[in-house]
């Protein structure tokens, strides 16, 4: 029997450069000591706090079919928070709460591409963008950024593409690059969209983790509170990436639509997991900044090692878990690097070239192990970068 086009064509062919990555996986797995710094995810669990709020709601009886929409107190805690962050005004019927910020992007996707139109997205890019493109049927087009810019996309480089596109996603703090883009870049974005008539899906799941500079978020910019979706996330703030829960917030007619799409597709998300996000929400910041922490520190004492040499360099960043280092006087391109790493230092980092061909020539370091073993890795990753170069 035949499956749809649209099912087999997700993933759009190829290995897009994760071979390194189940390499990596498969070594750890036959018990070899690898060092893994490649996906996105947090050395610390959850807070227990957290897990006795979701504990309590589930031995209250919250595990029946929960409301669709998402809860009221959930929606109106995340109405809020996007009201003191951004300046737009929000309110619960502007959110829809969501699996994971995963589907969050898909739903949005779903709002506003029809079969065949064109949804930009910028390169580099985070590995599901192509894939949840073409899972609704829409054909994904790629806004190039350079490292010279430090990935941030210009008015230019999206004017160029955005001729009879619908929407463009964007992401801030970004990964793969840890960039946040700064407010030319937002204030590019929004004209972009304004001009060439698309809808602006941006992507916020780092928000809270912002090292330099400040969060902007496109939604605040003139005229973009009605074309805007924005995807959010307890994964990355509250390390809650195992508990699925996230939203989309957005004008109150696309979140209407996105409600029925919700009642066809997940039929929402467990009471007792949107009680914990709520519990979390409610403790306000001091608990994103210690899930935050970390990565800040790790990136101040990373900071110290790049400046200590002259050979691999930091692509300017203030956000998210992630630091991407330009490795094109090495000569070597990404994906040969990270092979050679993982094979003579048990490193594991993600190619470049698996975010896209923007960042061909690069690795992206996951600072997700504790602060001495990152150190260490990344003075093995810098003497490294070294001896491979001619
Ligand atoms: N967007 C970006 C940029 C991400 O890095 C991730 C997860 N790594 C997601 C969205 C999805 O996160 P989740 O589904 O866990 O909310």
């Amino acid at each position: 029997m035949e499956l749809s086009q649209r099912i087999t064509g997700v993933t759009g062919g190829g290995s897009d450069g994760w071979d390194v990555f189940y390499r990596a996986r498969a070594m750890a797995a036959a018990g070899e000591p690898v060092v893994e710094l490649t996906i996105g995810e947090h050395d610390i669990r959850t807070d227990p706090a957290i897990l006795n709020a979701m504990h309590n709601a589930a031995v209250a009886g919250h595990t029946g079919y929960a409301s669709v929409p998402g809860v009221t107190g959930l929606r109106d805690a995340v109405a809020k928070r996007l009201t003191e962050r951004t300046g737009v005004k929000t309110s619960r019927d502007n959110v829809v709460i969501t699996p994971g910020g995963q589907a969050a992007l898909f739903a949005a996707h779903h709002a506003t591409s029809d079969e065949g139109d064109v949804a930009l997205y910028v390169d580099p890019y985070y590995a599901t963008y192509p894939g949840t493109i073409r899972g609704v049927g829409a054909v994904p087009r790629a806004v190039v950024t350079t490292p010279e810019s430090a990935f941030q996309p210009s008015f230019t480089d999206i004017a160029k593409q955005a001729r009879g596109a619908r929407s463009i996603l964007v992401n801030t703090p970004n990964n793969p690059t840890g960039v946040v883009y700064d407010r030319a870049t937002v204030e590019g974005i929004a004209r972009a969209c304004c001009e060439y008539d698309l809808w602006c899906i941006s992507d916020e799941v780092y928000d809270t983790q912002v090292w330099d500079g400040a969060h902007l978020s496109p939604r605040a910019m003139d005229g973009m509170a009605d074309r805007t979706l924005v995807v959010g996330s307890m994964s990355k703030s509250h390390a809650m990436t195992g508990s699925r829960v996230g939203w989309v917030a957005g004008p109150e007619a696309v979140i209407a639509e996105l409600i029925n799409l919700a009642t066809h597709t997940t039929y929402g998300v467990p009471g007792y997991i949107q009680d914990a996000a709520l519990f979390a929400l409610e403790q306000g910041p001091a608990l994103e900044a210690r899930v935050a922490a970390p990565f800040k520190r790790r990136r101040q004492a990373a900071y110290a090692l790049i400046e200590g040499q002259n050979l691999v360099k930091l692509i300017p960043s203030g956000g998210a878990m992630y630091l991407m280092l330009d490795l094109r006087a090495t000569g070597l391109t990404g994906e040969a690097f990270a092979n050679s790493l993982l094979d003579t230092h048990r490193i594991a980092v993600m190619p470049g070239e698996s975010f896209g061909q923007a960042a061909a020539g690069h690795i992206r370091v996951a600072m997700t192990v504790e602060d001495a073993a990152f150190a260490t890795a990344l003075t093995q990753i810098l003497s490294f970068a070294q001896e491979v170069t001619p």
